[in-house]
């Protein structure tokens, strides 16, 4: 599949220093789509047809509750809920008025199959998604067509493990033989190499707060724990597929 390369944020990413650039970038990518569903989409027939059958996730609904913008969340919600009633409203009155505990424990059974179903598929998780896959892909196609990537890449903090294994999961679509060995080994060693710096660090951080360490210098080692947090389990992650 031919996809549109992101040459530029990627190559921005690589010389930012971040632990895992790709991290960055799945941020900006979710915000971007909290503010396109919170935006003048929802006033397009047929995005809102797409948010009323589909919807967010719960960690994405939540999200866009906390943006305040509330003349835009209430129309969503309003069509997004009378959606639900259609099959929730049964649910409910079947076991209100079901003659014995029996019935009624089935009918729970109904509403948990319901909730999952409505919780699962996200609009913001999808576009977060087709983004993923842009740059995953797009690192693929620069170590393969540019050796200063190569070299830079090398010679950078590397990614998350999160997005260590992203990146390995679509390398073949742009990599094959030896290129593709050599980029999943190196991917491999930058997590190690990059994991064991940030323990340095933190092993530092914690050695500074005994009282001998009071007067030696921070080194830099201030934020290793949340360092550490992200190189091992990232940011920006895609949460329901
Ligand atoms: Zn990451
Ligand atoms: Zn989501």
């Amino acid at each position: 599949m031919k996809i549109e390369l992101e040459t530029i944020p990627v190559w921005d990413g690589l010389r930012s220093g971040s632990e895992c650039f790709i991290c960055d970038l799945m941020n900006t990518g979710e915000e971007d789509a909290l503010n396109y569903y919170l935006g003048p989409a929802i006033m397009v027939p047929e995005i809102r047809v797409e948010i009323n059958r589909k919807g967010f996730c719960p960690h994405h609904f939540r999200a866009l509750a906390a943006r305040n913008k509330a003349q835009s969340l209430s129309l969503v919600l309003d069509t997004y809920m009378t959606q639900s009633q259609q099959e929730l409203y049964p649910i409910l009155d079947r076991i209100a008025s079901s003659g014995s505990a029996r019935k009624a424990a089935k009918g729970f059974a109904q509403l948990e199959d319901f909730a999952s179903k409505r919780e699962k598929g996200c609009l913001v998780c999808d576009y977060m998604s087709a983004r993923l896959v842009r740059y995953v892909r797009t690192v693929a196609a620069l170590y393969r067509d540019d050796s200063q990537f190569r070299t830079e890449l090398a010679k950078g903090k590397g990614f998350c493990m999160h997005h260590t294994l992203e990146l390995a999961k679509c390398a073949s679509e742009e990599l094959s033989g030896s290129l593709l060995e050599d980029y999943l080994r190196l991917l491999a060693g930058l997590l190690k190499t990059n994991l064991q710096r940030c323990q340095d660090d933190d092993v530092y951080l914690s050695q500074k707060y005994k009282s001998e360490n009071r007067d030696k210098p921070w080194n830099g080692c201030e934020d290793a724990h949340k360092r550490c947090v992200r190189k091992l389990f990232g940011e920006g992650r895609v949460l329901s597929r």
